[in-house]
């Protein structure tokens, strides 16, 4: 039977966190209980320097429910650091696999049973794959799908409609600790993984309290991060395009001779105002563009540690309820 650990990113969740522990035991007792999972199975809920009261949650149901661990970062790194450190936490613990999942109960925990069969089954990784979108804001649904799409089209090897629910088994644990970059996106690194793979689906619910931790600007912040991460065609867009604007300019330079002899040149102010606009602009884009990578290429190379666990609580089976806290001091 394998050793399940279930790893729960939460920033700022305590309306919803009650609510989250309940369902979640409630499954993992069901999975020991039918020989799906080993009796050492944990949840792990990572708390991203929450500034309410998710940590005191979290230490007091870790107090009174054995399957509860908890992990506290120092501060607030965003939620793809924050799953990373939890997944890293399981991996340490030597765990079979690892299943992540909100905190908000979005995502449909019956299919967890699935999962853990697929990995059963000789599949390393499983994706957890929506359905529909249909409980989205119109907003929300139009934009990510011309997000996948888009990604697609540069060329990144996402899995469509698939967010970060997914079960890891320690191989591509193992896998993933040697990923290093510091711009995380990892729906974008585990396909890089490989190994046997599969996918679940299910119907993404409402959020079941409290309101989303994505703000569109975080929102915007990642998607940009996944698009320069994993492609360098904006690049090589960026000099097409360079390109072309230089044989089109040529194209009217010619005109413009050719005008000249021809005694119909005009006093071209307005063209020749909207064209250096229009090239500034341009120019300027492109730069953005190239500064973006460059930028990113300083935050890798500064390699700066992508998160630091301040406290981890788990309940170890021998022990029973014997609480380990281990400090991490630098
Ligand atoms: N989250 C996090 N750190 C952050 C922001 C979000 O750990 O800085 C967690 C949050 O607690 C939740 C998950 O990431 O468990 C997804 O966030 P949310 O549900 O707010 O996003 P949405 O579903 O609206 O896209
Ligand atoms: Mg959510």
């Amino acid at each position: 039977m394998p050793k399940v650990y279930f790893v729960v990113p939460c920033y700022n969740e305590e309306e919803v966190l009650n609510e989250t522990v309940k369902r979640l035991t409630e499954k993992l007792t069901k999975l020991i209980a039918a020989g799906k999972a080993d009796e050492t199975s944990r949840m792990l809920f990572v708390d991203d320097g929450s500034k309410d009261r998710t940590w005191e949650i979290i230490q007091e149901k870790s107090a009174e429910n054995k399957y509860v661990g908890g992990v506290k970062l120092s501060r607030n790194r965003g939620h793809q650091n924050a799953l990373l450190s939890g997944l890293m936490t399981a991996k340490d613990n030597c765990c079979d696999c690892v299943i992540s999942l909100d905190a908000d109960l979005q995502d449909d925990i019956e299919v967890i049973d699935e999962f853990i069969e697929k990995y059963m089954d000789g599949c390393e990784v499983v994706y957890g794959v929506r359905n529909s979108r249909k409980k989205d804001t119109f907003f929300k649904r139009t934009t990510a799908q011309g997000y996948y799409k888009f990604m697609k089209a540069l060329g990144v090897d996402i899995v469509y409609n698939h967010a970060d629910y997914r079960l890891l088994g320690s191989r591509a644990l193992d896998a993933l600790s040697e990923y290093k970059e510091v711009n995380l996106f990892l729906r974008g690194i585990v396909p890089l993984i490989g190994y046997r793979s599969d996918y679940v689906y299910y119907e993404r619910n409402e959020r079941f309290a409290g309101e989303s931790k994505y703000p569109l600007k975080k929102m915007l912040k990642f998607a940009f991060d996944g698009i320069t991460s994993f492609s360098v065609k904006p690049l090589k867009i960026i000099t097409n395009v360079g390109i072309i604007m230089c044989v089109l300019s040529f194209i009217g330079f010619i005109y413009a001779i050719v005008s000249l002899i021809l005694g119909i040149a005009t006093a071209g102010w307005t063209s020749l105002l909207c064209s250096i606009w229009f090239i500034g602009g341009l120019e300027m884009l492109c730069i953005g563009i190239v500064g973006s990578y460059v930028g990113k290429i300083y935050s890798e190379v500064k390699q700066r540690p992508r998160y630091r666990i301040e406290t981890t609580i788990i309940n170890e089976e021998k022990t029973d309820n014997n609480k380990k806290e281990k400090k991490q001091k630098d």
